[in-house]
């Protein structure tokens, strides 16, 4: 069933487990997300960033996700990850997604305040949820380039969730998204302050890359979501690549393209595990 992320971070963070976030790109890598949360009895977030939309728009996966998840047994929600501006949070919101991120946290704190405060009121009046970011999460997002640096601060926390009223916080605490070039210098023991002063589920972006201990650990400490991209985007190719080295004559997309979503599938099983999402809905 199609529904927004409240529900299921609250259980979530209330027990000790997280929400595994997916970001998908293509039909395959949404079928292949469905199939892992159906056979692993877990709450899942389906997720696309603003360069995926533009590959293909918000009401393509809106409604293969929407159809596809009617048919499941387990609560899925379809969310706007990194949201870079109102037009898209509410083209988002019109196609049906059930909860939306607005990344503000490259501007002033202020302007951040102000920008992510109207994304949330919007996602509310919609009937959805809304995702902030406060600090510097590093490394390369699709074309979104973070910084180095800038942990996220709990007074600052505080202040931001109750001026802008967002229902989840994405912080960052030493991780960086894409591929890590040398050991994150992570400061894990930061997430219980953070959890204090934020009052609201937190994010953890990412995620690909740390070890399954560390990402246990964080969830361990309060991170109640925690988002997935690069590892499924290498699982998703590698599988195609397989294919097409073994069988260069082929030229059916499903062979290619079936080999890409087992994949992604394994290992968005194997991440649900990690983050004890699996046995939870
Ligand atoms: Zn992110």
């Amino acid at each position: 069933m199609l529904t927004d992320t409240k529900i299921m971070l609250q259980n979530a963070r209330e027990h000790g487990w997280a929400v595994a976030a997916f970001n998908v790109e293509n039909a395959e890598m949404v079928q292949a997300v469905l199939a892992a949360a159906e056979k692993s009895c877990a709450p899942v977030i389906l997720q696309t960033t603003p360069s995926t939309l533009k590959y293909m728009p918000p009401h393509y996966f809106a409604s293969m996700v929407r159809s596809a998840a009617e048919k499941i047994p387990v609560p899925v929600a379809m969310h706007l990850d990194h949201g870079n501006s109102l037009e898209l949070v509410q083209e988002c919101l019109a196609a049906g997604y059930t909860s939306v991120m607005f990344d503000g946290s490259a501007l002033p704190f202020s302007q951040n305040i102000l920008l992510t405060a109207q994304a949330a009121a919007i996602a509310h009046q919609a009937g959805a949820v809304c995702e902030g970011e406060l600090g510097c999460i590093g490394g390369k997002e699709d074309s979104l380039e973070g910084k180095d640096g800038a942990y996220t601060d709990p007074e600052e926390a505080q202040v931001f969730v109750q001026k802008t009223r967002v229902d989840s916080l994405a912080v960052a605490i030493g991780t960086a998204h894409g591929i890590y070039q040398k050991e994150p210098v992570l400061d894990l023991g930061r997430i219980p302050f953070l959890q204090q002063a934020a009052q609201v589920p937190l994010v953890l972006h990412g995620a690909s890359g740390l070890s399954d201990s560390v990402l246990r650990s964080a969830v361990a400490r309060g991170m109640a979501k925690v988002n997935f991209a690069t590892e499924l985007r290498q699982a998703f190719t590698a599988g195609v690549k397989e294919v097409l080295t073994a069988q260069p004559e082929v030229f059916d997309p499903k062979k290619y393209l079936a080999a890409g979503r087992k994949k992604v599938c394994l290992t968005a099983e194997k991440k649900m595990r990690v983050c004890g999402a699996s046995g939870q809905r």
